[in-house]
């Protein structure tokens, strides 16, 4: 099992790279396709956005497989071609990939339940996830990172199932939304039930990613590091989307702001830091003058 990229996080802060979607987009992505399926059919596009954040200072860029699990992409018609979207995920990154760099495997959620709230099983979820990693590790992942999850058990399925399929080690990431008694996911999970389950699974960092902002993610990560030893993870988004006067979708937290809050973001104890929604790579390069001064 490689590690090299956490033993890097022992001696300094190593930085991800941020949001995709709008990149797709401003590489012409149209609405409603299936952003996974470009890694064969648009693989420059998919290595250009690669490259713009590996030159704008990431340490680690993660794959284009977000919503690769085979349940999300059966909406696409995609779903025995799993395995060979996620290799293709990986390589595209690993093709632009600098020496000392590198390469995660994102898995995102399925988007359904698990029963009662929806129609599947764990064991059913397991071997969706594991199909999902065995892709990316066929296409030289340097890690996988389960990210932005609202589910427990789903995320402890996604553990489960890659761990079965791969060597790699695992980071896991939930989302957790601000209330008056404190951090929950959509399904109710506190930030401690989160970190002492992902811990006793295997998870090899935690961390959080999505939905709160760098100001709020920098108070969360001071809680997550008061719950655990493991390498922490934090990727806020750049605020909260809304609708421009022509019906764009912008984030309200602007890259001045955004950045202000990485310093404290290290201090409370994280130990790689990307961004999220509506960061691009200039949020990156912005944040590797202030990480690597
Ligand atoms: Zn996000």
């Amino acid at each position: 099992m490689t590690t090299a990229i956490l033993d890097l996080a022992k001696t300094r802060v190593v930085l991800l790279d941020g949001g995709f979607g709008t990149e797709l987009i401003r590489h012409g992505f149209p609405e409603g396709a299936c952003p996974e399926a470009w890694n064969l059919e648009e693989p420059e596009a998919i290595r250009a956005i690669h490259r713009s954040y590996f030159e704008a200072g990431a340490d680690a860029v993660t794959a284009n497989s977000f919503g690769g699990n085979p349940i999300k992409l059966a909406a696409h018609g995609l779903e025995s071609r799993c395995r060979e979207i996620n290799k293709a995920a990986a390589e595209l990154a690993n093709s632009v990939k600098p020496a000392g760099r590198f390469v995660g495997g994102s898995i995102g959620p399925t988007g359904k339940f698990l029963k009662p709230q929806g129609p599947f099983t764990e064991p059913e979820f397991e071997a969706a996830f594991a199909e999902q990693a065995r892709g990316l590790t066929d296409g030289q992942a340097d890690f996988l990172i389960i990210e932005t999850q609202y589910d427990l058990r789903e995320t402890l399925c996604a553990l489960r199932g890659a761990r079965s399929a791969s060597p790699l080690p695992i980071f896991a990431t939930m989302t957790y939304n601000r209330t008056p008694r404190g951090h929950f996911t959509l399904m109710g999970n506190s930030v401690a039930v989160c970190l002492e389950a992902l811990e006793k699974a295997g998870a090899a960092a935690v961390g959080s990613n999505c939905t709160l902002d760098s100001r709020e993610m920098a108070a969360l990560v001071k809680e997550m590091r008061s719950l655990t030893s493991l390498p922490l993870v934090a990727q806020a988004n750049a605020g909260k989307p809304v609708l421009s006067a022509d019906g764009q979708v912008v984030y309200s937290q602007g890259i001045d702001d955004y950045v202000k809050y990485v310093p404290e973001m290290a201090a409370n104890g994280a130990n790689l830091i990307g961004g999220c929604c509506g960061t691009d790579p200039e949020y990156i390069r912005r944040m590797a003058e202030i990480l690597k001064r």
